[in-house]
Formats: C-alpha cells, sequence, structure tokens
C-alpha cells in the first residue's frame, strides 16, 4: 500500500466518509479502490478482480455511501454476498465506513434468522440492503423486498456465489433492478461462470484488475509439515503451544472433524470452537464475534464458513488437511496477513499428497518450507516460558501477603520446607500439560520405526514386483481415496455406486477399489492415473440424481469395507500387510487391531458397518 502515492482525501469523497476513514485509521486506500472508486463514482458499471484482503468491501462501499440518497425510503443499493458471515461482514464494514451518515439504514438478510424480523426491518425503510441469494430472492417474492428503485446493484465474491450454485437466483434477482441501475460485480477469480454473468449483464464496464500482484501469498510465510511419527491431532497441539500466535484457523475437511477436532483441542486446554454449515446462524455469529474479541483463539472450520472471514487478530492458518483445489489454498490463507500485517501459514500434508502441494506452489507462484514439528521437549519448555512469564507478571500483586501467611502455615502443618511445598502447588499447576518429560520422545522412536521398515521393504519387497510396471494390480500407492457425497442416508448402495462409476465413467472392476459406505457420504478408490476424461466425468457424477460432488480426501481405514471386487485389488492391513501409501503415521489403529496380517473384506458387512470412521482415533 506504502507505494502507492494517492490518499482517500484526493478521491472525490465527501467529508462524512473522509472523517469515517479517519477514524478507523484507513489512509491510502488499496490499489483495488484506487483504482476502482473512481469508476464507480462515476456510476459506471464495474468489473473488479483481486486477491482476498485487499478491500474489495470498501472499494464498492465508499462510493454507494458517498451517494447515498437518506430521503429515499425504498432500497437504493443491493449487495449479494455469497454466505452469511460475509453478508454480516460486508453490512458491518459498510456501518463502519458510514458511521458518520447520520439516518443511514443498512440491513442485512440471509437464511437461518427470522425472517419476520428482516421483513420489519425493510419494511422501516432501507438504503442499503446486504443479502445471499436465497433469503433475497425469498423477500422480492414476499413483496416485502423492492428493487425497483435501485440505483446500484453489487455481486461481491461473485466467483464464490456461482460456485455455490446461486447462479439462477443471482440472475433472476438482477432482472428485478432496474436497467439503468449500475452494475458492480467483485471477485478474486473470474472463471467461466462468472465471465457469462459479466458479458450479460454488465455494460462496457471499467475493468479493474490488481489480481497479477498475489499479495496474500505474498504476506504469509508458507511451511509445511509432512506427517510422521505422530498423528496430525498431535502435531497440532505441539505447533501450537510452541508458534507465536495469537489467534488460528485451522481447516478440516469435515463437518465431523470440525467437531472432533475442537472437541480435541478444549479437552486440551485450548480456546477453540468448531465452525461449519451445519451450526445454527446466531450460534455462528457468535462464534466469530469470539473469535474477534478473544473469548476464544482456535477456529476449526471447514472451507465454506470461513470464506472471506476477517478477523485481524489471526496471526495462523493451519491446514490440517489439505485443500481439495488451489483456489482454496490462496482463500484459506488469506485469512491471516490481514490488512497490512503478515500471517503464517502451515499445512499438513501426507507423504502421498505432496504432488497436491507442488502443484499449489506451482499456481501460487511460491515456495512452501518444510518444517519438523518440535520435540517434546520443546513443547514442554515452550510451556516453562509462558508460565514464567504469566508469574512474573504476578509478582507485583498486591495481595501476595496474605498467601505468604498462608504458606508459613501450609509449612508448619506439612512439615516440609518452602522448596517441596513450591514443587507440590508446580505439579499441581501444570494440570494435563507436563513442564518436562522423562525419557525419549516417543515420535522419535516412531520415525525411526518407520524408517526401518521403509528400508526392510526396499530391500525385501514381498510382493515380488507387483505393482511397479502393472496398472492397478493392487499397490496401494495407485489409489486415491474419493469421498462422494451421498451415503447411505439417501438409501444408496455400494451397487449403485459400482454401477454408477461402471457405467458412468466406464470404469473396469480392476480399477475401482474399495468401498466404504456411511451416512451421509462414501468412501471410494479410485487410480490416481485418471484420463482428464473420467476425471471430467466424475466431476459430473450423479448417484440417484444427486450430485456426487467427489472430492479427493485423506481417508485411508477400509476395514469391513466392500471386499476386493473378483479379481480386483486386496486391500491389505495398513501396518504390515505392505502399508504403502506412506502412511506410516496412521499406525495406532492397525496396532489396535493386533492382527499383523492381510485383512480380508467381507463384503456382505460393508453396509451395516458402524459410520463415523474417524471418530475414534483417540480413545
Ligand atoms: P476483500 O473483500 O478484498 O477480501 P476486505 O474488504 O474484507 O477484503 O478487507 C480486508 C481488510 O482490510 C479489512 O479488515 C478492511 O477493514 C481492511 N481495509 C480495507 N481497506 C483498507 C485501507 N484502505 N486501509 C487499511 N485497511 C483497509
Ligand atoms: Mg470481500
Amino acid at each position: 500500500m506504502s507505494e502507492n502515492q494517492i490518499k482517500f482525501v484526493d478521491l472525490d469523497l465527501n467529508q462524512d466518509i473522509l472523517s469515517a476513514l479517519n477514524s478507523m485509521g484507513f489512509e491510502t486506500p488499496t490499489p483495488i479502490q484506487a483504482a476502482s472508486i473512481p469508476h464507480l463514482l462515476e456510476g459506471k458499471d464495474a468489473l473488479g478482480k483481486a486477491q482476498t484482503g485487499t478491500g474489495k468491501t470498501a472499494a464498492f462501499s465508499l462510493p454507494i455511501l458517498n451517494k447515498i440518497d437518506l430521503k429515499q425510503y425504498k432500497p437504493q443499493t443491493i449487495i449479494m454476498a455469497p454466505t452469511r458471515e460475509l453478508a454480516i461482514q460486508v453490512a458491518a464494514e459498510i456501518k463502519t465506513l458510514g458511521q458518520n451518515i447520520k439516518g443511514l439504514n443498512v440491513t442485512e438478510i440471509y437464511g437461518g434468522a427470522s425472517i419476520v424480523e428482516q421483513m420489519r426491518a425493510l419494511k422501516k425503510g432501507s438504503h442499503i440492503v446486504v443479502g445471499t441469494p436465497g433469503r433475497v430472492k425469498d423477500l422480492i417474492n414476499r413483496r416485502s423486498l423492492q428493487l425497483d428503485e435501485v440505483k446500484t446493484f453489487v455481486l461481491d465474491e461473485a466467483d464464490e456465489m456461482l460456485k455455490m450454485g446461486f447462479v439462477d437466483d443471482v440472475t433472476w434477482i438482477m432482472e428485478q433492478a432496474p436497467e439503468s441501475a449500475q452494475r458492480v460485480l467483485f471477485s478474486a477469480t473470474m472463471p467461466p461462470m462468472v465471465k457469462t454473468i459479466v458479458d450479460r449483464f454488465l455494460r462496457n464496464p471499467a475493468r479493474v484488475d490488481v489480481a497479477g500482484e498475489n499479495r496474500t501469498v505474498a504476506k504469509v510465510e508458507q511451511n509445511f509439515w509432512v506427517v510422521k511419527g505422530v498423528e496430525k491431532d498431535e502435531a497440532m497441539t505441539r505447533l501450537l503451544e510452541t508458534e507465536d500466535t495469537d489467534a488460528s484457523i485451522v481447516f478440516v475437511r469435515t463437518r465431523q472433524d470440525t467437531e472432533r477436532l475442537s472437541d480435541w483441542l478444549s479437552a486440551r486446554g485450548f480456546k477453540s470452537a468448531a465452525l461449519h454449515g451445519d451450526i445454527p446462524q446466531a450460534q455462528r455469529e457468535r462464534t466469530v464475534d469470539n473469535i474477534k474479541r478473544g473469548v476464544i483463539d482456535i477456529l476449526v472450520a471447514t472451507d465454506v464458513v470461513a470464506r472471506g472471514l476477517d478477523v485481524p487478530r489471526i496471526t495462523h492458518v493451519f491446514n490440517y488437511d489439505i485443500p481439495f483445489d488451489t483456489e482454496s489454498y490462496i482463500h484459506r490463507i488469506g485469512r491471516t496477513g490481514r490488512a497490512g500485517r503478515t500471517g503464517k501459514a502451515i499445512l499438513l500434508v501426507r507423504p502421498n499428497q505432496m504432488r497436491m502441494l507442488r502443484t499449489i506452489e506451482r499456481v501460487t507462484k511460491s515456495g512452501m518450507e518444510e518444517i519438523q514439528l518440535p520435540q517434546r521437549d520443546k513443547v514442554a519448555e515452550a510451556r516453562l516460558v509462558k508460565l514464567s512469564a504469566e508469574l512474573e507478571a504476578d509478582k507485583e500483586n498486591a495481595s501476595l501477603d496474605s498467601f505468604v501467611e498462608l504458606i508459613e502455615k501450609l509449612q508448619t502443618s506439612l512439615e516440609i520446607d518452602a522448596a517441596t511445598l513450591a514443587a507440590i502447588l508446580l505439579k499441581r499447576q501444570q494440570g494435563k500439560r507436563p513442564l518436562f518429560y522423562k525419557g525419549p520422545d516417543p515420535m522419535i522412536e516412531a520415525i525411526e520405526r518407520d524408517n526401518k521398515r521403509r528400508k526392510e521393504r526396499r530391500e525385501n519387497p514381498r510382493d515380488g514386483g507387483r505393482g511397479e510396471g502393472r496398472s492397478f494390480g493392487g499397490n496401494k500407492q495407485d489409489w486415491d481415496t474419493y469421498q462422494l457425497q451421498v451415503g447411505r442416508d439417501s438409501g444408496v448402495q455400494v451397487k449403485d455406486i459400482v454401477g454408477a462409476l461402471a457405467n458412468e465413467l466406464g470404469l473396469t472392476k480392476h480399477s475401482i477399489g474399495a468401498i466404504k459406505l456411511a451416512q451421509g457420504h462414501t468412501f471410494v478408490q479410485l487410480p490416481k492415473a485418471m484420463t482428464s476424461e473420467v476425471a471430467g466425468k466424475l466431476k459430473k457424477l450423479r448417484i440417484r440424481q444427486k450430485e456426487v460432488g467427489a472430492v479427493v480426501c485423506d481417508f485411508d481405514d477400509f476395514r469391513e469395507s466392500r471386499g476386493p471386487r473378483s479379481g480386483g485389488p486386496r486391500r491389505e492391513g495398513g501396518r504390515d500387510g505392505g502399508g504403502f501409501r506412506g502412511r506410516g503415521g496412521e499406525g495406532h489403529r492397525g496396532r489396535r487391531e493386533g492382527n499383523g496380517g492381510e485383512r480380508r473384506f467381507d463384503r456382505n458387512r460393508g453396509p451395516k458397518s458402524k459410520p463415523a470412521p474417524r471418530g475414534n482415533r483417540e480413545s
């Protein structure tokens, strides 16, 4: 921002706005603001492309506020945002930017909250409406929201909105506003679907593109840790305790995992909360507010709900699960390094996901550095440092005198010296987080064991050359696990999955691996080496009229799953059965099982096996 010489006062903004910017500490406009505000003030249609965290909200909001007509009763601006969180955030930013405009009414409308209240708010008159497509459409249909006097129509985060399947709603809503309205579209990326909307609705727009300078990525230090020796949960606590964090956001893949990991962290004394789409709206708002205010320090979230979240105190983004695509990665790490600050992103990556990591590096044109997990003793050391900082702060506390008296009393009655008493109290104080450990770190042993096993396997291959040259001959390295968003609850059976994969994708039975049905989803192994044609078909695959939304995931626990189809690959135990795919770290499941040999599967047991396959990790 500093190389940008334009100041807000140079833009044609009125005093109410300039004073608000001043009190907010905004001095210079960001590049997207400097480039787009003049066009927007002129009333031109505009198309703005910039990475997340570059100040797009103020870019479109300031011109709107500048020309607000407080006497107009019907909405004069409508802003569409993809999620409730974003709608709330955008509305909040507009209210702050418009804090000196007396009588300004900004209304946010979104699903999951009382529609009656929103209707009431609209009835009172609203100058600016910020909403999500579904609810906006609903309120228009109920004639509670009228767009016939709208002067500016904004689509914020258009790529995300269209990706979420709102294209028909958005198109319909745009048609409800007058032809004469100024149309503005902001997006971080320009996929074909966005281009279609742009071509259809924007008229000779001013095009502002500052996406070239990938500021998010540049501001964020990026590291990765390859999962080995300990599981990811343990890794998280080690990192959280030794990294210099203020607030953190941890990205996981599934809703279940947000809850599971957040509970796990809370049980270990971290102030953490889960955030996902199934959590009721009011609670989600409270959670976001809590992390802003420091009531909690860690948010465990899925991609969708954390989209666009703007919490300046987030110093760290942990990618507990690797994202599905590069774009999500950029959005995720954009949650830190907000407004000119720097941030840090740490990715936990399994050895078989290294390819995805390299892809991310290539696309973001940035390097990620490998880090090692701190050893247990380092973690204990960090605890002592933290404790001593806390004690330091307490040294001057005035009420200590009365405690000194108590110490003397206790010493006499227990017949111990002060050091012993202090030791007892310190031992109690450490709680679940020991201040020192005895013996070597099990992580080191596990890594050594793993290396040894790998070496043995290299020198003494058991499967007689299977795998290498042949396709899908049972070598697990040839498979990716996909999560399909259809499961037993929608009446899907294994035969439907196999049938769809065979018929729609043209896969032979040899190229369909293990399948595990669960409640809301199914895991299936498919060949790593898929042609782009097959991958394209997989993307569009529907089973029982439902889009399956296949995504590659980490899941690897195919015990009790559909067995090998005749002639198909045989699933083997993760541990000794040739635990390929570099999953050394996930050993404890296998170990607990205690059967070192091959696992065969009884295909009839598959559909009856328990769901929540990952829930038993920490028992
Ligand atoms: P985007 O929509 O591009 O992801 P936001 O509009 O959410 O980004 O802005 C990111 C952060 O930067 C917000 O906290 C916002 O208040 C802050 N910000 C925006 N413009 C400026 C500015 N000119 N100077 C300082 N901070 C700004
Ligand atoms: Mg935004």
